[in-house]
């Protein structure tokens, strides 16, 4: 596949055009076209010349994905199916919050990581996404939200949390040049603190991400109070001890000066108890973190359920007790194919029976 226009970062472009042959100033018109006006198609950037386009779609692809399926749910959340160039399919979620929208961004399609509790897990990695790739994906969304932005938000701001497929810890390299790209004022000029990273925090990736120059915020996903257990949920990334993960993220939160979430995943009979709840309050007492619990969204098949209202609340009220901010976050659009990677799975499951049909 050629690269993406969104691969070169938008302050590169004036010195990349000079090489071929071009005035400068062309290569700010490209980067005015891709990220303030969202172009999509080299037809869509008109004052560019033809010789200048022609040149470059030697080289590049203007866009690498469209939208293939879209899921609306009662409680506002979309998700977006989108088909990549190779045929693969990448989730992307709008989700409302009480002021703005939170994008939910894909990092890879599929993922290593094998977490136990987790759909994108159950086919394993197919590829990392390019930083053009997961540039384009924020920017279809906001032009989906700016087709039909929320009811109640007065302004079009959003929130980017890197938190759908992939772990984006294990695709460093496009993430942080994605980000940069999405921060950059020649770019899509977002705040760092728009931004969160959702790490199952495998071994050595948090320090890649300690040697990062913009301060984005940081959600861990723990799965565990100690290191088997968080092993056994987790086992890839469960390879990196709870005590080494949590060392490393308050040194990120103090460093950043942002507190870091400890993500914590509900599951009935195996991470509920009122017992574990105290240990992980241990854990993180007196630390720069926050704790989100997040109910287990079911998958099909499954025989993990999120526990009872009841023992979710018993569970926060531990932790509240013990004097940590501890917050519910009830994962959105129940119903639609709201678990990470569940709409990628039933399409690749529809798509494979089809064609065994066709055999
Ligand atoms: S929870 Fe995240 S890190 Fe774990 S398998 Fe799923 S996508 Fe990968």
């Amino acid at each position: 596949m050629k690269p993406l226009l969104r691969d070169i970062n938008p302050t590169d472009w004036p010195a990349l055009l000079a090489q071929q042959g071009f005035p400068s100033y062309r290569g700010r018109q490209l980067a005015h076209w891709l990220y303030a006006r969202g172009a999509m198609s080299w037809d869509a950037m008109h004052n560019l010349p033809r010789d200048v386009r022609a040149a470059l779609a030697a080289i590049y692809d203007a866009s690498g994905a469209r939208i293939n399926e879209r899921q609306s749910a009662p409680d506002g959340t979309r998700k977006l199916l989108l088909q990549m160039r190779d045929g693969q399919d990448c989730e992307s979620v709008i989700i409302p919050m009480s002021r703005h929208a939170t994008f939910c961004v894909s990092s890879q399609i599929g993922c290593a990581m094998a977490c136990s509790f987790c759909a994108t897990a159950r086919g394993g990695l197919a590829r990392n996404l390019s930083c053009g790739e997961i540039v384009e994906q924020v920017q279809i969304l906001a032009a989906d939200l700016a087709a039909a932005p929320f009811a109640r938000h007065g302004e079009r701001a959003y929130n980017v949390v890197f938190m759908g497929m992939g772990e984006p810890l294990d695709n460093f390299a496009a993430v942080a040049q994605a980000i940069r790209i999405l921060t950059d004022p020649a770019g899509l000029g977002l705040s760092p603190q728009r931004i969160q990273i959702s790490t199952s925090a495998p071994p050595h990736a948090l320090e890649q991400l300690a040697a990062f120059e913009l301060p984005v915020g940081l959600t861990i996903s723990l799965g565990g109070t100690d290191d088997a257990s968080r092993r056994k949920l987790m086992p890839v990334a469960g390879r990196a001890g709870v005590a080494a993960v949590l060392d490393a993220a308050a040194r990120y939160a103090d460093r950043v000066d942002r507190r870091a979430t400890i993500a914590w995943i509900l599951i009935a009979g195996q991470t509920d108890a009122p017992a574990q709840a105290l240990q992980l309050a241990q854990l993180v007492a007196r630390r720069p973190f926050k704790v989100n619990l997040i109910p287990l969204n079911r998958l099909d098949q499954s025989v993990l359920t999120a526990p009872s209202r009841e023992r979710i609340l018993a569970f926060q009220r531990v932790l509240i007790d013990a004097g940590i901010p501890a917050f519910i976050r009830d994962s959105g659009g129940q119903d639609i194919d709201a678990a990470c990677g569940q709409l990628r799975r039933r399409r690749l499951a529809k798509r494979d029976s089809s064609e065994a049909q066709s055999h």
